[in-house]
């Protein structure tokens, strides 16, 4: 079994402000992620982590955040829509300077 994916859970999940999710990893990683990104993103059989054209105000808000476990991370929408993320799914999305390709540049803390 690879021993990072292993090693890989969520050490701390909370919302930011109405318009984003903050996670801190295992490995000391921090990700925001914006409710647009993840709506767009979301990989269940009806969306395929395709959602295109405009997202209307309820499908962009939150109305749960539930973490599953250490494993995965579940979003309730407004719209009534539900997303569930694995751990490496939400990694991938990840677009900060680190993950974007440039770690030259410092993890910029809220
Ligand atoms: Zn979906
Ligand atoms: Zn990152």
């Amino acid at each position: 079994m690879p021993q990072q994916l292993k090693a890989l859970s969520i050490s701390d999940l909370n919302e930011v402000g109405r318009y984003a999710v903050g996670m801190h990893w295992s490995d000391g990683h921090e990700s925001i992620f914006p409710l647009d990104n993840l709506r767009r993103h979301c990989p269940c059989l009806k969306c395929r982590g395709e959602v295109k054209g405009e997202l209307p105000q309820d499908a962009r808000r939150l109305h749960q955040l539930i973490r599953l476990g250490e494993a995965a991370v579940f979003l309730n929408w407004r719209d009534g829509h539900e997303t569930i993320y694995t751990l490496p799914q939400l990694r991938a999305l990840c677009r900060c300077a680190y993950c974007a390709g440039e770690p030259e540049k410092p993890i910029t803390g809220g």
